[in-house]
């Protein structure tokens, strides 16, 4: 395959240093083919399409920009949102538009809602690659297993679509279960979630534990740095999920949207390689201990005391993981200045410090610092001061 097709221009300058072979982790993998430097850029890969979350459509987005407001308003012609004229007069509108007036019919003569566009868009833009683009899309592995087609009868509901394009949504759709990936970007909730499929990084496998760490620029190339040395060899991991998420998290997302159970090192280790981002306070009020699984590849095992071994069955655990959850749902964690302290008090008497939510709002945290107005560094330390339960 001819790297110059996927990789960034601006990077052509960078050795190779991988080849993609097959896996023993199934299908085909990226491996080292020189040593590789921890935080060197090992490639960067444009997007060959790049679409709205369908799982986080909720506020109205401009279809272009992806600005979240409700300023936003239906195109006359498709029906998709846009912000502005500008947006609206934009290239890419002008050729999202011509497509779906000259293809799909608009069943109702309202306007769509954000779920429908967020579904959408990545189909309308895969459909309308090139076919040098499209012969790449086709090298990508597609889900084996059956999918649910709730998203193509939502699809169905605003428009009517031509079977032969229905039969090409449907493989997008088996490939996108695989290989679309998070894009991450500091949008501060302005802009509504994106995936995007990248056809080489489609490549990278996963581990909880990668050796990589990726880097979205604005125009959502990705970049792929080394976060630790890399031998020749060894194969390039990415991690599929959030990496700071408890292994019941991890698992569970990754059986959920890529239809397999992970059985890392790290998911095998019931305090996650030392972290305890797992761990939950033992049920004995008295207890100085934490409950970690006593098999975490197992989601029905029971967990147990590091202190008093006291076992705990997985139900009850369940019990405190959905307790967990609606405590940490009712926390505006983009503003972690204004933290309920009763609900983090409740919170710490649940869990650890070393527990993923703590750990996850402590780096939001520090994440603000020196961004936020008032909260430049100088004051900040008074701020801390006030802030419990947390430990710094
Ligand atoms: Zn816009
Ligand atoms: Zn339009
Ligand atoms: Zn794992
Ligand atoms: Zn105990």
């Amino acid at each position: 395959m001819e790297a110059k097709i996927y990789e960034d221009k601006s990077e052509e300058t960078i050795t190779r240093n991988w080849i993609i072979k097959t896996s023993e982790l199934g299908g085909r993998g990226i491996f080292a083919s020189k040593p590789i430097k921890r935080g060197s850029l090992i490639f960067s890969n444009r997007p060959l399409a790049v679409g709205p979350r369908a799982d986080f459509a909720g506020k109205t987005f401009c279809s272009i920009c992806y600005d979240t407001s409700y300023s936003c308003y239906p195109c006359e012609k498709c029906a998709m949102f846009v912000c502005s004229e500008d947006c609206a007069n934009s290239q890419q509108h002008a050729n999202e538009c011509a497509f779906v007036v000259q293809n799909w019919k608009l069943k109702r003569n309202s306007e769509i809602n954000t779920k429908v566009q967020a579904e959408i868009l990545i189909y309308i833009r895969l459909l309308l690659l090139n076919e040098e683009q499209k012969q790449l899309l086709s090298l990508l592995q597609k889900s084996k297993n059956s999918f649910s087609a709730k998203n193509l009868d939502l699809l169905c509901s605003e428009y009517i679509i031509p079977e032969e394009h229905m039969k090409l949504i449907k493989i997008i759709t088996s490939i996108m279960i695989v290989n679309s990936f998070r894009i991450s970007w500091n949008a501060n909730g302005k802009k509504t979630p994106l995936r995007g499929i990248y056809p080489f990084s489609s490549f990278l496998n996963h581990n909880c534990v990668p050796n990589t760490r990726n880097v979205f620029k604005t125009d959502h190339t990705m970049l792929v740095y080394a976060s630790k040395d890399i031998e020749i060899g060894e194969e390039i991991l990415t991690c599929y999920t959030g990496i700071l998420w408890c292994t019941p998290a991890r698992r569970c997302q990754l059986y959920k949207t890529k239809q397999f159970w992970c059985s890392c090192e790290r998911c095998k280790d019931p305090t996650e390689l030392g972290t305890r981002l797992s761990a939950l306070n033992c049920l004995n009020r008295e207890c100085v201990g934490v409950l970690l699984p006593i098999t975490p590849t197992d989601p029905k095992t029971p967990w147990n005391c590091d202190n008093c071994n006291k076992i705990v069955s997985c139900q009850k655990i369940g019990a405190v993981l959905s307790v967990l959850g609606s405590l940490v749902g009712t926390l505006d964690v983009d503003n972690q200045f204004r933290l309920e302290t009763l609900i983090l008090e409740r919170l710490s008497r649940l869990v650890p410090y070393s527990n993923h939510i703590f750990v996850d709002l402590r780096l939001r945290l520090s994440f603000k610092i020196g961004f936020t107005e008032g909260l430049q560094l100088t004051g900040i330390l008074l701020k801390f001061s006030k802030l419990t339960p947390f430990q710094f």
